[in-house]
């Protein structure tokens, strides 16, 4: 008996291969032959409104002291921590999204299945949790939420309608009220974190090496590049193409299309990558996060778009609205644009009003 565990890809290939018929099984199969690991790797995401103390418990889970000094959170920010299982280690992924609430709209990019949510929120405030449970739900698949109410220190009174919640959504493991000022519930609350990454269903899906290796090329692509530091060179380290990607799986031995797309996935949801099945005819896989949160957050807060009432023409004015004003800033060649464009429709932040012109609400 193997460590295979329920609905494992690898074990049953997905509906789409077996449709295709027996062929389509045995190179599915095929691809998988030959040594495997488990992935021991997990996706953790601090989810909440800003000021809930997000950052504040990163640090705490790092050790670090909380000052109360913490600076607001630019755009993304990714922390790796390893922990001890027993034999192996399990690494650990903290994605730490920060901006103002406009920005809010883009972590839902980045709400993956298969990983751990902790949903930060105030106790001062009269919160509302609900928002960011039905994101959760949407995106996150059956990925496990950890609810921390922080800020016990200031309003010690505050309670969520804990029976309500964790009937209506499933996949909230448990309620954690603490502090990360003074630290009480601190403790409690990590040993309860480790506990869950442990038992993270995914950790032990095991992989081919060739898909590892595949990662390792991906994740390598920045730190190998020359050009690492500068934002601007589109060729590398911001997205690569299907091509590139179809190519590199190709060099490993993942020569089968089924295989690479359920690699794609699993990369998607690590967060190696990110890709938008759903967008059609636009093949960019995206490397670097924060290369779309800034191209929306240029459009959404352009000078340009709230003059023309939240109009946007993307032909004409994307150009002046993308470019490139300093050697730090991103750089966005106009064969990407529409794909900015079916991106921010997918996530109904524009809406088509004809072949040309689109409104951005949030612009107006
Ligand atoms: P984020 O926007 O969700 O990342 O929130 P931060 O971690 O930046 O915290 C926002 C502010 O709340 C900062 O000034 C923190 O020092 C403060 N803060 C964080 N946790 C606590 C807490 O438990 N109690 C109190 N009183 N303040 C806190
Ligand atoms: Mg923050």
């Amino acid at each position: 008996k193997g460590i295979f565990l329920e609905g494992n890809p690898l074990e049953n290939p997905p509906i789409e291969i077996v449709k295709q018929g027996r062929e389509a099984v045995i190179n599915y199969f095929k691809s998988f032959e030959g040594e495997k690991k488990p992935l021991n790797e997990v996706k953790v995401l601090l989810v909440g409104d800003g000021e809930a103390g997000k950052t504040s418990l990163v640090k705490r889970i790092f050790g670090e002291e909380v000052d109360g000094n913490e600076s607001q959170t630019q755009g993304i920010n990714i922390r790796k921590l390893a922990i001890n299982n027993g034999d192996r280690e399990i690494k650990a992924n903290f994605w730490d999204f920060g901006g103002q609430e406009i920005m809010h709209a883009t972590h839902q990019f980045f709400l993956s299945k298969r990983s751990l949510y902790i949903l930060v929120l105030d106790g001062r405030k009269d919160e509302k949790p609900e928002y960011w449970l039905k994101l959760i739900e949407n995106f996150g698949g059956d990925s496990p939420v950890l609810v921390v109410i922080n800020k016990i220190d200031q309003n010690p009174a505050f309670e969520l309608n804990r029976k309500f919640l964790g009937e209506k959504y499933s996949s909230i493991r448990g309620f954690y009220r603490l502090s990360c000022k003074s630290g009480e519930g601190i403790e409690e609350f990590l040993k309860i974190l480790e506990d869950e990454l442990k038992t993270v269903k995914h950790l032990e899906i095991k992989w081919p090496i060739s898909w590892f290796n595949v990662k390792s090329r991906l994740e390598e692509i920045c730190p190998s590049c020359p050009s690492t530091k500068v934002n601007g060179d589109c060729e590398h380290c911001n997205f690569i193409e299907y091509k590139q990607y179809e190519t590199m799986c190709d060099e490993e031995g993942i020569k089968s299309e089924s295989a690479q797309n359920t690699l794609v996935d699993f990369l998607h949801d690590l967060g190696v990558i990110l890709h938008f099945r759903d967008i059609p005819l636009l093949n960019t896989y995206v490397l670097e996060p924060q290369w779309v949160t800034n191209a929306v957050y240029k459009i959404v807060n352009s000078r340009e778009i709230a003059e023309s009432k939240g109009i946007l023409k993307p032909d004409s004015m994307l150009p002046e609205i993308l470019k490139k004003n300093t050697e730090a800033d991103f750089c966005y060649p106009p064969y990407q644009y529409g794909f900015f464009v079916s991106l921010m429709k997918k996530f109904e932040l524009s809406y088509d009003l004809d072949d040309n012109t689109v409104l951005l609400p949030a612009s107006l």
